[in-house]
Formats: structure tokens, C-alpha cells, sequence
């Protein structure tokens, strides 16, 4: 919208135009209400222009890179494959553009006022635009997301880039040195790694350290295949140039440093202190159930309220703070948010598998048609289930985990028993064979694993 033609008034205000703030423009809207949304960016946020849909676009590229020119064991020889990477920074930029400008259609299809500046609030009924211009909301949903942290001395610079400028390099780098392995760190450096990129990755403890060892072992030996090496207990102490030196001894010569060290949520400029909203000590905004905060008048989703820091959080989020604010009767009631790690193999997670009462059963992918026959048997499926067969939690390591894990989710929120699964036809062959096969093994009658004869 034209900054000058402000309305004077609107029943719900959203700030941030990420996963987070669009979707609680958009259900607002649904519900009848006169909604404005405020984005300083893109809208789309980060997911969509800067982080998720990015990294999963030149994942997408760089497998399909790999597997060509390492195919040989099927009988494919490439030669003379190569890499583009102007043509690879087109279609990512061109993927995000096109989604952000869905997101822009479907707000105004809506009849959502989207205004293309910063919001600052100067009380709890008023936002103020960077043009000065004032906006009076009835309620207020916040959604400004997070920003990428960095450690002291290793800040963006000619060498040191985060991960939004990582995903838009214009050249593939010789050599890439990634601080941090959490996921970010894993699907960077994988990525990198198959076009080409000598990748070292810096780990403060360990790979993937707040994840199942079973699991990360997989995505290690993958890793360890790709050439990345991994160094643990390290820290980076100095930077000289391209220079990195480790608290563990080694120097690192990289062409490229990319810090991916966490995020921290963005409030910054948001005039919180006008308003009654509160802050834990980690800088995230507090809510209830409902996603209100302190201050009656505002809500608040997404990054900006803390972990886990994921899209479909903030989606579901979203939604349950446009029906609040609409004063219907909404709180996040979910019993799992399910989490992926595109990694090689992929990492998808829904519940638990730990704690009091908690049966645990493990198929492997080498027992799999489907895995088979496409050459992809590192992985497994784990199943967590309690005494009266509910099923608990549900981590699969496997191509293709992030479309399997839907149906764990479901599951676990259906309270489904492990004969629901068992009993249910999965088509043959794919890899969602994994569910039915691993239930009927918790149940004592597996078909295609031989487990020992006391299963
Ligand atoms: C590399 C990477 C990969 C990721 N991959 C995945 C993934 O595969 N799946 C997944 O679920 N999650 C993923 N995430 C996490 C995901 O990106 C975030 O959880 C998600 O973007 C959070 O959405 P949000 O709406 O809370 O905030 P954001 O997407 O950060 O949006 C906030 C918006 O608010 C705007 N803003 C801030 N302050 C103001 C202001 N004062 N006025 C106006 N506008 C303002 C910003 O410009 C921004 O556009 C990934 C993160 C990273 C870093």
C-alpha cells in the first residue's frame, strides 16, 4: 500500500509478514475482521526468501547434481556434467519471488492492507510507520521473527557471511568453513559438499548434538563419504583474513567462513517498551495458550516466542492468534510439533521416544523394498509406544522422512494404536511401508525383518 493512505483504524494489526504474520492476517481476515499487516522486508520472511525454502531448493539441486555425475553403479556415465552457478542463484531467487508474491496476492485477496515499512509500537492501541505515520489497532499480533546470532570477533565481514548470504552465493567456494552443527551447519555444509565444496564444519560439542546418536551416526558416515570433516570440542579462537584457528590447534584455510551459530529473536526498534509486553531472559516474548502476551491488547508468534524455531510453529501459531484476538475460544493444545533435518539421509522427528513407560521398536531401511531398489537402505524407523500400544513418538531416518513424518503426527494426536497402523494398508512399494512394518513389529508379528526368535 501507498505509505501517505493509511487507514486510521484497523481491528487487527500484524507485524512481521513471515509464515508467522501472514497466516494470522489471513485467518483474521477470514473471520471478518478489518486486518493491516506491516513487513520492513519481503513478505514470506525468512522462511520464504531467506532460510527453509531456499536451503531446501539448492539441497533439492545439489542432490540432483550428485546423483548424476556419482551414478555409475547404475549403469549412468555422465561426463562433461557441470555447474552453473548463475543459473542455480536464478532459480533460487526466482523460487522465492514467486512465493512471496503469493503471499502478497493472497493478503490482498483477502483484503488485507499490506504495508511495506517498519512498525514501531508507541502504545498498546497504536503502531507508528517509519514515515510517521500512526495506526490505531483494536489488537495486535506480533510476528518479527529472529536473527541470526554471531560470536564475538567471528561477525559478517569480506570472510565471515551468514546463513541468508550463504544461500545466495553467486560462485560455488573451493573451500567452506561452517561455525556450528546444528542443522543449519548439516544441510549448508552437505549441500556445498555435493557441488564440490571442501567443507569443514566446526562443532562446540558434538554434530547435531541435541539429537539421537542412532541417528546422527547415518548422517555422519554420509558426511564422512562427502568429505566434510567435522571437528568436535572446537571452537573457533582467531580469524586472520581467511584464516581460522581452532581452541583444538588446527588452522583452517577457507575461502568462505559462514557462522551458524543459533538465532536470537528480533525485537529490535519494535518500541516494546511502550507497551506491557514482557520479555524472558532469553529475549523472547512471553504468551499464554492463547498467544496473548502481558499486555491484553497484543499477541505475539513465531521465532519471536521462542523454541522450537520452526515454520509450521509459527503457521500454527498463527492461527490460534487471529482466532484469539477475534475473540473466539483458540490455544495452542498440539501434543507434538514435528521436526525435519534434511540432512543425507533425511531426520524427521514427532514425539518422544525417551522417558518412564516408553517402549521403543526399530525396523531398518535395509528390510525395505522401496529403499532397496533405490539404492537408499542407511536409516531406520523408530517407534516409541506405551503399555496400552498408543503410539508416543516416531523419528525416521530415511530419503524422504519430511513427507513420512506427517502421518506420525497424525497418529500421535489421533491417539492411534499401534494396530491402527499395522492394520492400515500402506501402498507397496514406498517408503511409507516403514509405519505398518514397525507397528506390526512393536506388536510382536513382523513380516519382512527377522528379529531373533524372541522378536
Ligand atoms: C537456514 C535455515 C533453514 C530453515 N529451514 C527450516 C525448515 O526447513 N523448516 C522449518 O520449519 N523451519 C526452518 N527454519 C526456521 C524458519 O525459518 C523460522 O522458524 C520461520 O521463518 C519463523 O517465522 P516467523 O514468522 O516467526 O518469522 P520470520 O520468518 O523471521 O518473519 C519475520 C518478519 O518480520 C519482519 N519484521 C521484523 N520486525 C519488523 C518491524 N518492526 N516492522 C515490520 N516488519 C518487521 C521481518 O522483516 C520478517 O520478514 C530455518 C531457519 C534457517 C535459519
Amino acid at each position: 500500500m501507498v505509505m501517505g493512505s493509511l487507514p486510521e483504524r484497523v481491528d487487527v494489526a500484524v507485524i512481521g509478514g513471515g509464515v508467522g504474520g501472514y497466516v494470522a492476517a489471513i485467518r483474521a481476515a477470514q473471520l471478518g475482521k478489518n486486518v493491516a499487516i506491516v513487513e520492513k522486508n519481503k513478505m514470506g520472511g525468512h522462511c520464504l526468501n531467506y532460510a527453509c525454502i531456499p536451503s531446501k531448493t539448492m539441497i533439492h539441486i545439489a542432490d540432483l547434481f550428485y546423483e548424476i555425475t556419482h551414478s555409475e553403479k547404475y549403469g549412468i556415465k555422465a561426463t562433461g556434467v557441470s555447474m552453473d552457478p548463475a543459473k542455480l542463484y536464478d532459480w533460487r531467487m526466482d523460487v522465492s519471488k514467486k512465493l512471496e508474491q503469493g503471499v502478497e496476492y493472497l493478503c490482498k485477496s483477502n483484503g488485507i492492507e499490506v504495508i511495506k515499512t517498519e512498525a514501531t509500537f508507541i502504545s498498546s492501541k497504536t503502531i507508528q510507520m517509519a514515515n510517521g505515520e500512526e495506526l490505531d489497532f483494536d489488537k495486535a499480533i506480533i510476528a518479527t521473527g529472529s536473527e541470526p546470532n554471531f560470536l564475538p570477533g567471528f561477525e559478517p565481514s569480506q570472510n565471515v557471511i551468514d546463513y541468508k548470504a550463504a544461500l545466495m552465493l553467486k560462485e560455488i567456494p573451493s573451500s567452506m568453513a561452517i561455525i556450528g552443527a546444528g542443522y543449519v551447519a548439516v544441510e549448508i555444509g552437505t549441500l556445498f559438499a555435493k557441488f564440490g565444496t571442501k567443507v569443514d564444519i566446526i562443532a562446540h560439542s558434538d554434530l547435531l548434538s541435541r539429537f539421537d546418536r542412532d541417528a546422527v551416526s547415518m548422517v555422519k558416515k554420509r558426511m564422512d563419504e562427502l568429505g566434510i570433516t567435522v571437528y568436535t570440542n572446537s571452537v573457533p579462537s582467531n580469524l586472520d583474513g581467511t584464516q581460522l584457528k581452532l581452541t583444538t590447534g588446527q588452522t583452517l584455510n577457507s575461502q568462505i567462513i559462514v557462522s551458524a551459530v543459533g538465532l536470537s529473536p528480533y525485537t529490535a526498534n519494535l518500541g516494546l517498551n511502550n507497551t506491557k509486553v514482557v520479555l524472558d531472559t532469553h529475549g523472547f516474548i512471553t504468551v499464554n495458550q492463547s498467544m496473548q502476551t502481558s499486555d491484553p491488547n497484543i499477541y505475539a508468534v513465531g521465532d519471536v516466542i521462542g523454541e522450537p524455531l520452526l515454520a509450521h510453529k509459527a503457521i500454527r501459531q498463527g492461527e490460534i492468534a487471529a482466532e484469539a484476538a477475534s475473540s473466539r475460544n483458540a490455544g495452542f493444545d498440539n501434543r507434538v510439533i514435528p521436526a525435519v533435518i534434511f540432512s543425507d539421509p533425511e531426520i524427521a522427528l514427532a514425539g518422544r521416544l525417551d522417558g518412564d513407560g516408553i517402549n521403543v521398536k526399530k525396523f531398518p531401511l535395509t528390510a525395505l523394498g522401496r529403499a532397496i531398489a533405490l539404492g537408499k537402505t542407511d536409516g531406520f524407523i523408530k517407534i516409541g509406544y506405551d503399555k496400552d500400544a498408543n503410539v508416543k513418538g516416531v523419528e525416521i531416518v530415511s530419503t524422504d522422512a519430511n513427507s513420512m513424518i506427517g502421518e506420525a503426527a497424525l497418529a500421535i494426536e489421533m491417539n492411534a494404536t499401534l494396530e491402527d497402523i499395522a492394520d492400515t494398508i500402506h501402498p507397496h512399494p514406498t517408503f511409507s511401508e516403514l509405519f505398518q512394518e514397525v507397528a506390526a513389529a512393536a506388536l510382536g508379528r513382523p513380516i519382512h525383518f527377522y528379529y531373533g526368535a524372541n522378536k
